[in-house]
């Protein structure tokens, strides 16, 4: 199997991050913020070790958004919009990158649905036997 994929970007290549361990788990997220913030029915992000993480380039055009509720930071690029990652703010330790700003395959696969009570009514929760929670899954 080939190495799993540690780097990655945005959309338009200005931000470039890497880890220096691949991701362990991942899981998808159906709640109605993910849908608000991706234009899809969920986000699906692998769960790291933020001390694993290195911003290479872009620093300046990395954003931080705050849902005034509380929760994740959630960074993205200013440039292009890509979804990157986020973080608790209080923890620095506990980050998500989105699968999707992988440059290949990172390894892991998703094996959690969460907040599946507020899963979009427009597409159908794929019947994948993945562990599905109603809310929010502790770290
Ligand atoms: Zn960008
Ligand atoms: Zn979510």
């Amino acid at each position: 199997m080939a190495q799993p994929s540690t780097t990655g970007g945005c959309l338009c290549g200005g931000v470039r991050f890497e880890l220096t361990r691949p991701a362990e788990a991942a899981g998808y997220c159906h709640c109605t913020r993910c849908q608000r913030r991706t234009g899809g029915a969920t986000s699906v992000q692998a769960r790291i070790d933020g001390r694993t993480f290195r911003l290479l380039q872009g620093e300046e055009l990395v954003q931080a958004w705050r849902h005034p509720d509380g929760g994740f930071e959630k960074y993205f690029c200013r440039e292009c919009g890509a979804q990157l990652f986020s973080r608790n703010p209080d923890d620095p330790a506990q980050m998500s990158v989105r699968m999707s700003a992988f440059d290949g395959d990172p390894g892991v696969r998703p094996s959690w649905r969460t907040f599946v009570a507020y899963a979009a009514p427009w597409e159908p929760i794929p019947d994948d036997g993945i562990e599905r929670f109603e809310e929010g899954l502790a770290r």
